[in-house]
């Protein structure tokens, strides 16, 4: 992966268009969450203190194409100048007039706000005309929202075509941590795959075989893996129908000297509710559902990541919402935490319900990089090319 970064930028008195994800959580009308907004303050900052005028394309919500009130920036602005410490500039559209006269308006070390850029049909449509009257506001390109790269969007993808380009600092640090887990990774490397279903993971199952010396397989998942070698799963979430794929994915595993670790021991329960009475057992019974791995599955896993170097995660190992089934999840991520912590293990997670998880844990904190990206930490860890980023490759 090659790109340029902010460092490599001419940045004081230009005018820097920086794509960035503040699709914010709202409750009650205020801010809910400021992470995203957090996440993009050293890009802006850096941009400031070099003299640069810092221009924010971004969008909110689904409006399709349209303009709907709900859904205007302006919303976010006061979060955006709390956060940053300074004031923001706001245009009511992010081409145009109304952006033009906002940009001839700063001067240097200025921040604006240009308004959702998905009030325009051409944004998601990558259209060419779109993306030029985008890139006829600034002077550079700067894409710092990672979690948006995988849409080929006039703002992420046609833009960056049209202007010199870098990665700010977030997008900076996502595709160094990403690079060091699977692009040129210190091995061994270990995976973990859980979550509920095999379905929504086949993809990302078939490019981590082909990647990593050993996968761990957990949670729902792993089931249907039990399943497909004939164990009784009883009750279970499990793709009984996915029976013959598990066996291929196993056979490829096989064949590529993939090691496939699956539970050896089991919790199971005859509820779904937080503190259902539970039980260990090796074969679930009749009646019965799995809901999270054992404490022998634990000690394996355990052992695996202190024989590893680089830890790769997604999907949780039980139903962690509901206790007392988080177990095994909060086991796996407090060692991998604390090998991280003592410098032995790279450690980078991603996913809505495992950053949830992760957090529960306590671990986050401790992991070499945790990515909120979702869909397209996700389609990266599927091997798959996200247009924004390859857009910035010379
Ligand atoms: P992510 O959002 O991190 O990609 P997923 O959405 O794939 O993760 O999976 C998370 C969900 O899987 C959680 O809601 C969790 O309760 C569920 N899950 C994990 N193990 C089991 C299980 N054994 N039975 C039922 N649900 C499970
Ligand atoms: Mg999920």
């Amino acid at each position: 992966m090659d790109f340029k970064t902010l460092d490599a930028m001419e940045l004081t008195g230009k005018t820097a268009l920086v794509r960035v994800d503040i699709n914010v959580p709202f409750e009650n009308g205020a801010v809910s969450d400021f992470t995203r907004i957090d996440a993009v303050l050293p890009t802006i900052n850096d941009i400031v203190a070099a003299g640069g005028k810092a221009v924010l394309l971004a969008h909110f919500g689904r409006p399709k194409g349209q303009v709907v009130p709900e859904m205007s920036l302006a919303q976010v602005r006061p979060a955006l100048e709390a956060r940053l410490g300074k004031p923001v500039a706001f245009a009511a559209d992010c081409i145009g007039k109304p952006a033009k006269d906002a940009v001839l308006a700063m001067e240097p070390g200025d921040v604006l706000l240009l308004e959702n850029t998905r009030f325009h049909a051409g944004e998601e449509k990558n259209d060419p005309m779109m993306a030029a009257a985008l890139a006829a506001l600034g002077d550079i390109y700067v894409n710092d929202a990672f979690s948006a790269a995988h849409r080929a969007h006039a703002s992420t993808e046609g833009i960056a075509r049209l202007l010199p380009a870098c990665a700010g600092r977030l997008m900076e640090a996502e595709l160094t941590a990403l690079e060091a887990a699977l692009g040129n990774p210190a091995r061994p490397v270990v995976a973990v795959v859980g979550g509920a279903k095999v379905s929504t993971k086949l993809d990302l199952l078939g490019n981590l075989i082909e990647k990593v010396d050993a996968l761990v397989i957990g949670g729902g998942m792993a089931n249907t893996f039990l399943a497909a070698q004939a164990h009784p799963v009883g009750k279970s979430l499990c793709e009984h129908d996915l029976a013959e794929t598990a066996r291929v994915i196993l056979d490829k595993a096989e064949a590529r000297g993939c090691r496939l670790l699956l539970p050896v021991d089991l919790v199971v329960a005859r509820d779904f509710r937080a503190n259902a009475p539970s039980e260990i057992v090796t074969e679930c019974p009749e009646d019965a559902m799995i809901l999270d791995a054992g404490p022998e599955s634990v000690s394996q896993i355990a052992a695996l990541f202190g024989n590893s170097r680089t830890l790769i995660w997604n999907g949780p190992l039980g139903a962690f919402e509901i206790e007392p089934f988080d177990a095994a999840t909060n086991a796996a991520a407090r060692e991998a935490a604390r090998l991280t912590r003592e410098g032995g293990l790279v450690s980078v997670a991603g996913g809505g319900d495992t950053v949830a998880a992760l957090n529960r844990a306590g671990a986050a904190g401790d992991f070499t990089y945790i990515s909120t990206a979702g869909g397209a930490f996700l389609e990266w860890m599927e091997g798959k090319t996200l247009p924004g980023v390859a857009a910035l490759e010379p």
